[in-house]
């Protein structure tokens, strides 16, 4: 602030040599990681420049190696960028978006692009926890598959994977057939963020 009106800022501090920087990456184990590398492969024969997205802990793979990510606007935005992008004759037209993030402002572009019939596919990256702000309760928490239905998305095209390892192939085989589907779906990408799961884990133990 001091420096946008013109005054003089001293560094607090110098960053030591031995710290070496790093851009910030998802924690290890984390199933973020794990539904961008399906997506990733899912989009490879397709002439795609990426996904929208949205703001949270997945907004890092923006970032090297993933580089996948394409616009973060504001909470809700991937959906309704999407829909405008699938209007202007893009295709896939994909949104990826966190649980909490979609309950907080995604649903309302899930009910237009129904109402619009829009050609999109949302992938709803489930972590069962607002993780970015520390790990707070999320209100999606079980109930994303009633809400995409109530909203009015087609039963049969709202999917659920597991972002594990094991499970890449048939990750990447689900995201391709709701690409391919020509309306509005919705794939929910679920495992707990590895941070609250080791939290719950300890509390346990005590
Ligand atoms: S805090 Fe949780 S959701 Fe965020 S990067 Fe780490 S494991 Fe993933």
């Amino acid at each position: 602030m001091a420096r946008a009106l013109g005054f003089s800022v001293d560094p607090v501090a110098s960053v030591p040599e031995i710290v070496k920087m790093r851009p910030p990456s998802f924690c290890k184990g984390c199933g973020h990681s794990d539904t961008f590398n399906a997506v990733i492969e899912a989009l490879k024969p397709y002439n795609s420049n990426g996904v929208f997205s949205d703001i949270g802990c997945y907004t890092l793979a923006a970032l090297p190696p993933y580089n996948i990510i394409t616009s973060c606007v504001d909470m809700g935005a991937s959906v309704t960028m999407a829909i405008g992008a699938a209007d202007a004759g893009l295709f896939p037209s994909v949104a990826v978006i966190g649980d909490s993030t979609f309950t907080h402002s995604g649903m309302t572009g899930l009910l237009d692009a129904v109402v619009k019939e829009s050609n999109i596919l949302v992938i709803i990256s489930d972590n069962s926890t607002t993780g970015m702000t520390g790990g707070q309760k999320s209100h999606a928490t079980g109930r994303l598959q009633k809400i995409c239905e109530g909203i009015g998305v087609a039963r049969e095209h709202i999917r659920t994977i597991i972002p594990l390892r094991k499970n890449h192939e048939e990750n990447v085989q689900t995201i391709r057939e709701e690409i391919e589907y020509d309306g509005v779906s919705v794939i929910i990408s679920t495992r707990e963020c590895i941070q609250t799961a080791t939290k719950k884990k300890k509390s346990d133990r005590t």
